[in-house]
């Protein structure tokens, strides 16, 4: 079920110019401008239509007014350049409503109902759109930290961590066993913390995954032993090549044990663990 959304009509009560929106299930529409907050034409509707089927274009705007009138001007209008759906999100990328110049670029959940050229209003992380299936506007949350946690991929222990847990939601009636099943067969194929948000049927910020190794600490604990090693064999001599494996052993612990984190920022916060560590390395040295 589509509509569309004329920008050139006239009220067939006052005659005043509107945006008028009608759609096959037999909604129609006046608006008095485009974008947030929408407002609304207060005359009856049972105009006649026409219009392309679609949503508005910037083409629609280009010999017609421009949608400034009533809108609130702190949603900037823009055009869709390039729209690109993938796991469970979509990039928006927006230009000037002429089609050139760079304009700002969202992410957002789902695929919206937008093609390249549609017009959109942006506010901040907000952005706004006439949906033509439902006649509705509609006002969407930048979703690109969500967008990018759904990207990160996922091990073989989260995956036991979370068909585990599916087992344990049977036991204690939750779901059913046969809900159980499906969602485990969409765990075991997911590649991504968003496939397996997707397997579950929940959002991907409410996803739980396995707790970091405890393993790790022990390989933490080994690598600052052989440090102190390293330094008291040393003779009190900081020697950062003698360190070097058991900073290495730290700082890949570390790693490890933060997963949630951005790969650049893991490997940073490892290197200045490891870093860190040559402190309390030096003290107990000079003391054994
Ligand atoms: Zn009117």
């Amino acid at each position: 079920m589509t509509g569309w959304l004329n920008p050139n009509a006239h009220c067939p009560v006052c005659g005043a110019s509107v945006y008028f929106y009608a759609n096959q299930n037999g909604s129609r529409v006046f608006f008095d401008d485009v974008g947030p907050p929408w407002p609304k034409h207060p005359c009856t509707d049972n105009g006649a239509a026409m219009g392309s089927g679609r949503a508005p274009s910037r083409h629609d705007f280009s010999s017609a007014r421009t949608p400034s009138r009533w809108h609130d001007q702190a949603w900037q209008s823009y055009a869709v350049k390039r729209i690109r759906s993938e796991g469970g999100f979509t990039r928006i990328s927006l230009s000037m409503m002429t089609g050139t110049g760079l304009g700002p670029s969202r992410t957002v959940p789902g695929q919206p109902p937008l093609q390249t050229d549609d017009l959109v209003f942006v506010n901040g992380p907000r952005i706004s759109y006439f949906d033509p299936a439902s006649g509705e506007p509609v006002v969407v949350e930048d979703a690109e930290a969500t967008a990018r946690i759904a990207e990160k991929p996922i091990t073989e222990r989260d995956r036991q961590h979370v068909t585990t847990r599916l087992a344990d939601r049977v036991a204690a009636d939750e779901i059913t066993a046969d809900n159980a099943a499906a969602m485990t067969a969409g765990v075991s194929s997911a590649r991504t913390r968003g496939d397996l948000a997707g397997a579950l049927q929940i959002e991907v910020t409410d996803l739980k995954l396995a707790r970091p190794h405890p393993g790790n600490l022990l390989l933490l604990a080994i690598g600052f032993v052989q440090m102190v090693a390293a330094f008291s064999i040393a003779g009190g001599t900081p020697s950062v090549p003698a360190m070097t494996p058991g900073m290495v052993l730290a700082a890949s612990a570390v790693y490890r044990l933060t997963p949630d984190m951005e790969r650049g920022a893991r490997a940073a916060l490892g290197v200045m663990a490891a870093l860190a560590l040559l402190f309390p390395v030096s003290l107990i040295g000079v003391l054994i």
